[in-house]
């Protein structure tokens, strides 16, 4: 009962305040000592929350601006490595961005500052490291939930040149046969397609996180989510973005 009234109660004594609260000048900034105890002032939502309350429309980061943003980042850094010059800083973050400017499903054994080769803040980047990277069940299940609540639109799939476990000898352990089944598979689903596995694997991987995951897909559909999957030249930092046209149509889930 209490929390029905106070509930209802809440948008009039906002409207309340809000009418009775002088209505700053465009140049004057509202003293922060003004704002009611329990409020926030606007100054503080201003410096302290990137989603404080706008009456501007809220813009929101596109896939391909995204997508754009961390390739333009890596190819400046991979120039900037090859001629020997200072790494430029991170460019501006994007507009509209949510909490992450991408997610980048990478490999485990891969030796890569991912912020870094991206041209992105750390806190800009959602780095999700598994070897392969082989797509796991709780990979699907986190991405899901940042695509939902955090307006993520971007996916990185990047595998690397120099990667032990794609290249890894059979030991005759119980785990390392089921990482050679899991490699036969996808070299002979990459042969199929007339690439190499270190050509497939990526691609192979965007496959399997789409097919296991119909959130994912619709958003998709939508042109609100990309997933592109690449190559990380390990001694250059440089991506070879491995998606073609084929594969930037979503695919029907897998048996
Ligand atoms: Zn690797």
């Amino acid at each position: 009962m209490l929390l029905a009234a106070l509930l209802a109660g809440a948008p009039a004594l906002r409207a309340q305040h809000h009418e009775a609260a002088p209505a700053p000048a465009a140049s004057t900034k509202a003293p922060a000592a003004a704002a009611p105890a329990g409020e926030t002032s606007p100054a503080t939502q201003k410096r302290g929350s990137p989603d404080a309350p706008s009456h501007a429309p809220h813009p929101e980061l596109r896939p391909l601006p995204a997508f754009e943003h961390v390739k333009n980042g890596n190819e400046a850094m991979a120039k900037a490595r090859a001629a020997n010059t200072a790494v430029p800083p991170p460019a501006e973050r994007p507009a509209g961005a949510g909490r992450y400017v991408c997610a980048a499903i990478v490999c485990a054994d891969a030796d890569l500052d991912v912020p870094a080769l991206l041209g992105l803040a750390q806190k800009d980047v959602l780095v999700i490291a598994t070897p392969g990277p082989f797509v796991q069940p709780e990979t699907v299940a986190l991405l899901e939930q940042v695509v939902a609540e955090d307006r993520l639109s971007l996916i990185l799939v990047l595998t690397h040149d120099r990667c032990r476990t794609l290249t890894a000898a059979p030991s005759g352990s119980a785990t390392n046969t089921t990482l050679q089944r899991r490699l036969a598979l996808a070299a002979a689903t990459g042969r199929q397609r007339h690439r190499s596995l270190r050509d497939a694997m990526a691609p192979l991987q965007r496959e399997q996180l789409l097919a296991a995951s119909a959130p994912l897909r619709e958003k998709l559909l939508r042109d609100e989510l990309r997933v592109m999957p690449g190559e990380v030249a390990d001694r250059t930092l440089a991506i070879r973005w491995l998606q073609n046209r084929a594969e930037e149509l979503p695919v029907p889930p897998v048996k």
